[in-house]
């Protein structure tokens, strides 16, 4: 196949209460909520997506905030983090904002010769700012990367290369492991997955602070049945085609346990509401609209000022 995924759709968190999420990733990282739905499994729950002013892919955050979640912690067969790209010229200007807000940072630190600085979430999961040269208006250029914790990285690579059709960078030691680096070809956002693997032993478990799981994109509906197709006969056990409103999805597990999504660039979040006004207003799926007055009800007030 010469097809390749061209990089990150989105990426899906769990958080705590929804209001310090909002506050945290409009107003320190400057993100945009493009849209306030609900959880389409659990609709008493928020489900929020951040992202730059149109919501384009590889570029969303979301996030499905449970106001009594448990605390998340990373572990083999997770994802552990997620990277947001900051364009060229920007990454000292970054420090010293965050500086100025009293927003505690570890680092910087270089990986493969980018600096890299973590922030912490209000759920304490880490954020990544990674340095890059790429030229952009926006504060940050969505994502530049995810990084996936693995006991053993070949299959998960295996996956990646001969499937997805990703490049293999080169690996890198760290403190307590190692980093195998990979990118999808051309320049699209969040186009590369680093895998780690850790001396360090740690049992992963979903709560707050955890990220639940990580889409890639797919540019059509008809592409996404190729990748479904590639997947069912390389013996992947992808989901039917599901309807989420503002994409289509499918679901598997990487070999490592992660939870994988490839999602359609169309329709995209201007489909239910006017572009300009993106996240202003609570959007239900059709199912729901019936029962807005008692979702409404359920959901934890939220004050969004953007
Ligand atoms: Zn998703």
């Amino acid at each position: 196949m010469t097809r390749s995924i061209p990089g990150l759709h989105h990426v899906t968190a769990i958080s705590g209460p929804p209001q310090a999420n909002v506050d945290f990733f409009t107003k320190v990282l400057n993100q945009r909520l493009v849209k306030k739905t609900v959880n389409f499994d659990d609709p008493g729950t928020y489900h929020l997506y951040y992202g730059d002013e149109a919501g384009s892919p590889g570029t969303i955050l979301t996030f499905f905030p449970f106001v009594n979640a448990g605390p998340g912690r990373a572990g083999p067969g997770m994802a552990s983090a997620y990277a947001y790209a900051v364009p060229a010229g920007e990454f000292d200007a970054w420090m010293g904002r965050l500086a100025e807000q009293a927003i505690e940072f570890d680092g910087p630190v270089e990986r493969f010769g980018l600096r890299v600085i973590t922030l912490h979430d209000p759920d304490s999961a880490p954020v990544e700012l990674v340095e890059t040269f790429r030229e952009s208006q926006a504060p940050l250029d969505g994502f530049h990367s995810v990084t996936l914790w693995e006991d053993d990285i070949a299959p998960t690579a295996r996956l990646l290369t001969d499937i997805f059709g990703y490049e293999e960078l080169g690996h890198e030691t760290e403190e307590g492991g190692e980093r195998l680096r990979l990118q999808a070809p051309g320049d699209a956002r969040g186009a590369v997955v680093d895998l780690m693997r850790s001396d360090a032993p740690s049992i992963g478990r979903q709560g707050a602070g955890s990220i639940h799981h990580v889409a890639f994109r797919a540019e059509s509906d008809e592409v996404q049945l190729t990748w479904r197709e590639a997947l069912a006969s390389a013996g992947y056990a992808p989901t039917p085609v599901i309807d989420r409103q503002y994409f289509n999805a499918i679901y598997f597990r990487e070999p490592g346990g992660v939870l994988f999504e490839i999602a359609t660039d169309p329709p995209g979040f201007a489909v239910d509401e006017e572009a300009a006004h993106l996240g202003e207003t609570l959007k239900l799926p059709p199912q729901y609209e019936a029962h807005r007055d008692r979702i409404e009800e359920v959901l934890p007030p939220l004050k969004v000022t953007q």
